[in-house]
């Protein structure tokens, strides 16, 4: 018997966190913060100065108290991919387990800068696999790491197997068959677990269940970039683009057309610096070779002058602050905090959608009214999402045909339409299909 805890994300988008229990070893997937909640929770409050028990009054990391007679036979902590919502949590609930940390490099490499960050460590070992490899943790349970695509590089899919069948866990996928970096999808494993009828339990991403539409690939996002930045005459105009510091391969995008553009690239902001960084010692793309990296204020203020001096059209500014954080560069750079002035019909590129809840559409209306007093020229939405929707949905559970699934990352709004989807396929709710919440256990 395998039995399941869906220990967070399964009632909201964020803290992401599921127990895979067989014999006595488990293993946790995922261990993620819910974003917002923490920014709630750590606002006003140095990062390395938040603790476990305040997180977790905030509402802002997995409950893991739900697990707690489980605690000691854990024996793997496996993060999919570095988006915090996935990764987060890891320094301040890892180092309660003694289990050692498998991850792909460049995940890897994003936990040691939030590691950095906060200024602390963990005593967990961290071991990194690559993208389609194999890890035996025991005897009896093994892990694969299946090669997906996402909005982040070395995103997996994790399979646990145990001598009575698997459970893959697909948290965060899109199904993108012409990336811009990596390879697509290792579908031809995903058909071979189905083939063979391996797979016991499917726990996937349901945040898009309900669009009737198969996710756009991330080279379309490239085509929409390359029409706004290669399409549109911008000469003596300041070109400013912002967009999510964790996706490599829209930076990469942004990079190819500011060089066609022939200007020079600076990328301005700490986020930026540290998942770029993250990318290069992962060994993914060599940004620095290009691009002149500024994370400090003093930095970023000293590379903007050098900028109004030399000639703002020579110059293409990647800025932090897409969802119209009050403290990212974008915003400063509005605010004339950073002495650089926007002129009429400058450019200024969101290569983003709005993260929808309140506090980032306030943000964003805020620093797209101040935009538009600067009467800037604003290209909105210049984006493609990194989630699966429902037709990627329909071909996972076709390629690799498990006994049974649970919808997982999101409230009921969301899992209630991949219910809907595997009801289609034939599956049934409460026997095949289930709706779970935080907290719950299944036994297969
Ligand atoms: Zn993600």
């Amino acid at each position: 018997m395998i039995e399941v805890c869906t220990v967070g994300g399964y009632e909201e988008v964020g803290k992401n966190m599921t127990a895979v229990k067989y014999k006595d070893e488990v293993v946790l997937l995922d261990m993620g913060l819910q974003v917002d909640k923490y920014i709630n929770v750590s606002d006003e409050m140095e990062d390395n100065r938040i603790h476990f028990k305040t997180l977790l009054k905030g509402d802002a990391i997995p409950r893991d108290e739900f697990i707690k007679k489980w605690k000691k036979m854990v024996k793997a902590i496996i993060p999919t991919h570095g988006h915090l919502d996935h990764v987060g949590a890891i320094p301040y609930m890892a180092p309660k387990y003694d289990a050692e940390i498998l991850c792909t490099p460049f995940t890897s490499e994003v936990l040691k800068a939030i590691l950095a960050d906060k200024e602390t460590s963990i005593k967990n070992k961290i071991k990194t696999l690559n993208q389609d490899s194999v890890y035996k943790i025991s005897e009896n349970i093994t892990i694969e790491f299946i090669n997906t695509t996402h909005s982040t590089p070395h995103t997996i899919m994790a399979a646990v197997h145990t001598p009575e069948g698997s459970v893959l866990y697909c948290n965060d996928f899109k199904f993108d068959n012409f990336p811009v970096i990596g390879k697509k999808p290792n579908f031809k494993r995903l058909r071979e677990l189905g083939s063979r009828k391996k797979i016991k339990l499917l726990i996937m991403d349901s945040l898009y269940s309900g669009m009737a539409r198969k996710t756009p690939s991330e080279s379309i996002a490239r085509e929409m970039l390359r029409d706004v930045m290669l399409g549109v005459p911008s000469k003596d105009k300041a070109v400013i683009v912002t967009t999510f510091s964790s996706h490599i391969a829209r930076l990469k995008s942004i990079i190819d057309f500011g060089k066609k553009m022939n200007r020079k690239i600076v990328f301005l902001g700490r986020s930026l610096a540290k998942y770029t960084y993250a990318a290069e010692v992962a060994g993914i793309v060599k940004f620095s070779k290009n691009v002149e990296i500024c994370s400090y204020k003093s930095q970023i203020k000293k590379k903007l002058r050098e900028i109004e001096k030399k000639g703002r059209d020579k110059y293409l500014i990647v800025a932090t602050g897409h969802q119209g954080e009050p403290n990212a560069v974008l915003s400063r750079i509005v605010d004339n905090k950073l002495k650089f002035r926007l002129f009429k019909e400058d450019h200024v590129i969101f290569s983003c959608t709005v993260i929808p809840n309140p506090i980032n559409v306030a943000n964003r209306d805020i620093l797209e009214k101040k935009l538009k007093n600067h009467n800037v020229r604003i290209f909105k939405d210049i984006h493609q999402s990194g989630h699966a929707s429902r037709e990627d949905h329909r071909d996972l559970i076709h390629m690799v045909s498990p006994e049974q699934i649970i919808p997982a990352h999101g409230d009921i709004s969301k899992t209630s339409n991949l219910v809907d989807l595997a009801q289609e396929l034939g599956y049934e709710l409460g026997k095949t299909v289930h709706l779970m919440q935080d907290g719950k256990k299944l036994e297969i």
